[in-house]
């Protein structure tokens, strides 16, 4: 993957260091692929679920919630406070059944359905553009529903995809989560998205750590700068 600079809000990125990055994680970690996922519907409301809380609460929060009730319609017809109970091991309960409650609603509304499968015919913008207007439905969720649930090249951005991508210099060091998704979709290869996503998550949760990365075992360190910056900074302190 030869080819000229990309220039990311300022930043250069060259095609060859991201190949290289990718195949480095890929010997790590393996290069997982996309072998299928959740209906939408369940995808959009799973994520919702897991914001700000660990994965193992968000799985027992949308377990806890189909078992109490198996469909969208049952869950459409319940009051607040009795999906608010369903999903409390989440936290943020109250928030999160008002907003699932006003999906469903809307979604019932709009289409007749509580069903959201026709999302799969659609292009990558027009599902973001579809999902973006729901309250409580921001850029880094409707990414999950495109790339868990449709399989199709978007880019949730997680702190740990934050933190590795802005010390790897992929992404500008003041960059938010909603501007290093938009570029790291700007110019990251369609089919690496999908395996650098669960990559580079991994690599932050046992390598590239937040408070002390592990630089030294890193198999990124010959493409990183951070460990060379933080050296001098140390000697210049
Ligand atoms: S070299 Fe250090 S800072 Fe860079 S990616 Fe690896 S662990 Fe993270």
């Amino acid at each position: 993957m030869g080819g000229p600079l990309i220039y990311n809000q300022g930043l250069a990125v060259s095609p060859s260091k991201i190949e290289t990055i990718c195949s480095l994680l890929f010997s790590k970690y393996g290069q997982p692929q996309w072998k299928g996922g959740r209906d939408p519907l369940s995808e959009l409301i799973a994520t919702i679920l897991s914001q700000n809380t660990s994965d193992r609460n968000s799985h027992r929060a949308f377990l806890n919630l189909k078992r109490r009730f198996p469909t969208w319609e049952e869950v459409q017809k319940a009051t607040q406070g009795e999906i608010a109970e369903a999903i409390k091991v989440g936290g943020l309960s109250a928030q999160k059944a008002n907003r699932i409650k006003s999906l469903l609603g809307r979604i019932y509304q709009e289409e007749g359905v509580l069903d959201l499968s026709f999302l799969a015919k659609m292009e990558v913008n027009q599902v973001q553009r579809y999902l973006l207007r729901f309250k409580g439905v921001g850029p880094k969720t409707a990414a999950c529903v495109v790339l868990f649930s449709l399989g199709k090249p978007s880019m949730p951005v997680d702190t740990h995809i934050l933190r590795v991508t802005k010390r790897l210099g992929l992404v500008p060091h003041r960059a938010s989560a909603v501007q290093a998704q938009a570029a790291l979709e700007g110019f990251l290869p369609s089919p690496l998205i999908y395996p650098l996503h669960l990559c580079l998550i991994e690599h932050g949760r046992k390598i590239c750590k937040a408070k002390r990365p592990l630089c030294a075992d890193c198999v990124l360190r010959g493409e990183c700068d951070y460990p060379r910056k933080n050296e001098f900074t140390k000697k210049k302190t």
